[in-house]
């Protein structure tokens, strides 16, 4: 909403009103009476065990395939279900009858794949946020929407905390405009109890600032993107301000892969356990983390399948084929979402039935290209065991070289810049030219979100 020119010539109390309204309508859109329906009867589902969970999940499933060979046109040829009493067998015989769709496939189909018994003033469109790629066109019912936020709050009920509860984001929204350079960096909407920092501002100088203002305000939960709030966190403990434990009873991240060393940031400076949540825009995969920290699908609101690239006695570790059990508008029926996961064998201990994965990486990011034509991802591991740099971040123009924008921790030396470069080399070889530029920080993109490589060769379609 924030983003106009508009708005970012009001003054800032007017922008507090602003975000405030958005707050309101953002509230009336997720927090339906289908949304307290749904998310009183999954609570209780939640603790149910796994054969009965199965049930829900092949129920839920049957009644999608029901409606979409009905009315889309895209699944007019689908088979019926294949019913069993065994649950999981049922489903996976369903689920073996149907193709693929891969992002391509909904891109070039989505006209067919909309369902056309829903009438349009029902039909919420938005799109991805396609920092790579090409962005896609997506279509959600009211309920679906609903849903989505069930398995949400689902998980932050089940950490004590209450939809009513005061809270702090880090997220995507331009809700401080970008030339501005002093205090606030923040902005409230006072009908959720919500105070919004920016992530686009976040300047060692700044960063003091947000440091005051998290500790004046009264919230009790946080949430954000893990690059965000390490910045963030790692501030708060190099001046010495951490959160005691026990005033916020959790941070939740979601939206970009939470790397081991920004939880360990996290978890410190706020005093509380991070919880992660993984979802994408097409409202057709959940799953929420326990304290155990493995990460449980949202049977109730999704299946996941694992094309299986590697496999132990422990895992099964590939691509994810998901299919969305609530969004009626386009249909997602084991859609390839280009996401990697590591799905455990075993219970998680927790107690909690249903699927459990160890973790899930996102394929959303650029590759570097090395001279020789090699693509590369996963780049941002490099910068894990680098515990004297804060970021980084990879460009790259032509495949002979790199350049590597690099934030520095306090204390940082020479003798870190060539481990650096030597983890580097150990990936992309010797003959990549590499140029090392230390900044004081790193610019977010317009969503938000923060890329750790940025290529114009090796551009992944999303
Ligand atoms: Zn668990």
């Amino acid at each position: 909403m924030a983003s106009n020119r508009l708005y970012d010539a009001m003054p800032v109390m007017v922008q507090n009103l602003g975000c405030t309204w958005a707050g309101y309508q953002r509230t009336r859109a997720r927090f339906s009476n289908h949304f307290y329906k749904v998310l009183a009867e999954w609570r209780k589902t939640e603790l149910l065990p796994q054969e009965e969970l199965l049930e829900v999940q092949k129920r839920r499933l049957f009644r999608l395939i029901d409606l979409a060979r009905e009315s889309v046109p895209y699944y007019r040829g689908l088979e019926a279900p294949v019913d069993s009493s065994d649950p999981s067998e049922a489903i996976a015989q369903t689920l073996a009858s149907i193709p693929v769709l891969d992002k391509d496939g909904y891109r070039n189909n989505f006209e067919s794949i909309i369902n056309p018994a829903i009438p349009v003033s029902r039909i919420r469109q938005s799109r991805t946020s396609g920092t790579t790629g090409s962005a896609l066109r997506l279509a959600h019912s009211p309920e679906a929407i609903a849903e989505e936020y069930a398995t949400v709050w689902r998980m932050r009920m089940s950490h004590g905390v209450n939809l009513r509860d005061a809270h702090l984001t880090f997220g995507g929204q331009l809700i401080v405009p970008f030339s501005r350079s002093g205090t606030p960096f923040w902005r409230y909407n006072y009908f959720n109890r919500q105070t919004l920092f920016s992530v686009h501002h976040m300047t060692p100088a700044n960063l003091v600032h947000y440091v005051d203002e998290i500790h004046r305000t009264g919230a009790t939960y946080v949430w954000g993107y893990p690059s965000s709030l390490n910045l963030v966190a790692r501030s708060m403990l190099e001046l010495g301000r951490g959160i005691p434990r026990g005033k916020f009873g959790a941070v939740f991240t979601s939206s970009e892969s939470l790397l081991a060393f920004q939880r360990d940031a996290i978890e410190e400076a706020f005093g509380a356990p991070v919880l992660d949540r993984y979802g994408t825009s097409e409202f057709a995969v959940s799953m929420t983390e326990c304290l155990e920290g493995n990460l449980h699908v949202d049977m109730e609101y999704c299946i996941v399948e694992v094309e299986v690239d590697e496999e132990t006695e422990e895992y099964e570790r590939g691509g994810l084929i998901v299919t969305g059990l609530s969004n009626d508008v386009t249909p997602f029926l084991r859609y390839r979402i280009g996401d990697v996961g590591t799905r455990l064998k075993s219970p998680c201990p927790c107690g909690r039935a249903g699927d459990v994965f160890r973790d899930v990486d996102g394929r959303n990011e650029d590759y570097v290209v090395t001279p020789d034509g090699r693509l590369v991802g996963r780049l941002d591991h490099i910068f894990k065991e680098q515990s004297m740099i804060l970021e980084a971040q990879i460009l790259q123009d032509t495949p002979r070289a790199i350049d590597v924008k690099i934030v520095p921790a306090p204390g940082y030396a020479q003798a870190d810049e060539a481990k650096m470069i030597r983890e580097i080399r150990l990936r992309l070889g010797d003959e990549i030219h590499i140029d090392v530029h230390v900044v004081s920080s790193i610019p977010r993109e317009r969503n938000g979100k923060f890329r750790a490589v940025k290529s114009h060769l090796g551009r992944v379609a999303a």
